[in-house]
């Protein structure tokens, strides 16, 4: 392969007690600032995967920060419940009250 037609970008690789640089042998296809990269090294490509993989860490953080701040709460939740469906004066069938029932089963697994 003509080096001029070859990806500039510089691989390092660490071994046990070694590192070892080489330069990436494919093809430099794709031009940036005047240097030529395969389409893995391309720097504005790079940015592209960089930018959707750091969206879908987001968007997956943000679903398991939700999920974290239920579980946090749900002790004290239960606990309201528990003050709520014993202290108002509900009537026998008041629809908030079932909910309350079935919140407090489903959490305490007596709701089968
Ligand atoms: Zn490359």
């Amino acid at each position: 392969m003509n080096d001029k037609q070859q990806c500039c970008e510089l691989i390092v690789r660490y071994g046990n007690l070694s590192r070892y640089e080489h330069q990436c042998p494919r093809a430099g296809t794709y031009e940036h600032d005047g240097k030529l990269y395969c389409k893995q090294h391309h720097p504005p490509t790079v940015k592209v995967r960089r930018d959707k993989a750091n969206e879908v860490y987001t968007a997956k953080n943000a679903v398991a920060m939700a999920a974290w701040r239920i579980e946090r709460a749900a002790p004290d939740l239960l606990a309201v419940c528990k003050i709520m469906v014993n202290d108002v004066g509900w009537t026998q069938h008041s629809p908030t009250r079932k909910a309350l029932l079935a919140a407090i089963a489903k959490a305490e697994g007596t709701d089968d």
